[in-house]
């Protein structure tokens, strides 16, 4: 086959990443150009929701590709608008909940700055809290939420403002004060490691941003669009956010994000203040359309719920694991000790794709649709990857002999 790494060192910008050159997906598979199948349960990090290839995903880009792709921002189309209206009746906005739809994560955390700067600046308010372990996206305003020193440092000064509450309720009821414009949150921290939040975390931080006329912004990129296997995590929680926002799996794997306001913060962008040329086209807007209809119609969230449920079960019995994190089909499983990267590449070595988003967790996100036949597999090939690192893994009492 074609020397391709030596391809990607020399015409892709150095960033990492590479691990196999893959060629074609269907279901929970992917193969590699030299034909090794891998079952694939990260799935495009939380993205592939359908799986690959999905007759439902490939039947909604080919029509829609056929009939109308793109016609800019000066015009809507029927996809976009029975978008936005699914959104917010998945989100239960009622009438006065608005729509904005981008076509990334960070694009929609973007505009949920400018939200908080809306909402701050009439009053001269321009802190933003952060959670520890946050992470929002990759461009300069995103990036300035994400208290990460590795991803933010290189690229000092960073937007002013921001302050990082500690993953406590007493860091959170320090931090509110009336400099405060806005709180943003996720409510499982995926990139970190799939960390939950204390117990009640949420709700307090709802019921301080309502007193101190705060915005509470989720960030449920990783978490929406029923990966935890609700529509969205803070349906979970039992609180109503002032907007959210939503990329990942809400397009099956086609580029797409969005904004969701609820109440008076949907009075705060007007005409002038936003747009995107891409966002929200015909074409990604028919593809979400089919993706949240068919998870509706087929009832997956039951699948992401019951298999969640039963991998964190059968996980937790495994060489290796202490213990396990998430909700549904995002699921975080810490090991008994830093050895996240080997797992993962003996994983990789078996056929299997998970990743290790620190030293000691594994993160799973497989598609919503998976059933017996890839549960079993994953399991199989999990438990031999465990296995094989653990024998490698001095013991406790092998450290202290
Ligand atoms: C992935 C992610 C982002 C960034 O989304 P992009 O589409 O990569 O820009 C932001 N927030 C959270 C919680 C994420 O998981």
């Amino acid at each position: 086959m074609t020397n391709w790494q030596d391809d990607a060192s020399r015409d892709l910008m150095s960033l990492g990443g590479r691990l196999a050159l893959l060629t074609r997906g269907e279901g929970s598979w992917v193969w590699d150009a030299d034909g090794s199948r891998y079952l694939d349960f990260l799935g495009g990090i939380a993205v592939n929701c359908l799986g690959h290839a999905h007759p439902v995903f490939v039947d909604a880009v080919s029509t829609q590709a056929a009939t109308l792709a793109h016609v800019s921002n000066y015009f809507a189309s029927p996809g976009q608008l029975e978008l936005a209206a699914r959104l917010k009746r998945l989100a239960g906005t009622g009438e006065q909940g608005r729509v904005f739809l981008t076509n990334s994560g960070a694009e929609a955390n973007e505009m949920a700055i400018k939200l908080a700067r809306l909402h701050g600046n009439r009053s001269g308010r321009t802190t933003i809290l952060v959670v520890e372990g946050a992470f929002h996206g990759r461009t300069m305003g995103t990036l300035s939420l994400t208290p990460k020193p590795a991803y933010r440092d290189p690229f000092q000064p960073a937007l002013p403002g921001i302050r990082t509450v500690e993953r406590s309720i007493e860091s959170l009821e320090a931090a509110f004060d009336d400099t405060v414009a806005a709180m943003i949150v996720e409510p499982i921290q995926g990139e970190a490691g799939v960390v939950e939040l204390p117990g009640g975390f949420l709700t307090r931080a709802r019921q301080l941003a309502t007193d101190h006329d705060a915005l509470l912004i989720l960030d449920e990129v990783q978490t929406g669009s029923g990966r935890t296997g609700e529509w969205f995590a803070f349906q979970g929680a039992g609180i109503v956010p002032d907007a959210v926002t939503l990329a990942k799996s809400i397009g099956a794997g086609f580029p797409l994000g969005a904004l969701i306001t609820f109440g008076a913060a949907s009075e705060l962008f007007y005409p002038g203040t936003h747009n995107s040329t891409f966002g929200g086209n015909p074409l990604a807007s028919a593809v979400a359309n089919a993706v949240l209809g068919h998870i509706e119609d087929a009832q997956l969230l039951d699948n992401v719920k019951a298999r969640g449920a039963a991998i964190r079960e059968a996980v937790a019995a495994l060489p290796l694991v202490a213990a396990t994190s998430g909700a549904g089909l995002l699921i975080g499983i810490r090991l008994t000790a830093p050895v996240a990267a080997q797992v993962r590449a003996a994983a990789h070595d078996r056929g299997l794709i998970v990743n290790a988003p620190t030293d000691d967790v594994i993160r799973i996100a497989p598609a919503y649709t998976i059933g017996d036949a890839e549960v079993t597999e994953f399991l199989s090939l999990f438990e031999a990857a465990l296995t094989a690192v653990a024998e490698s893994v001095p013991t406790a009492s092998e450290i202290h002999a």
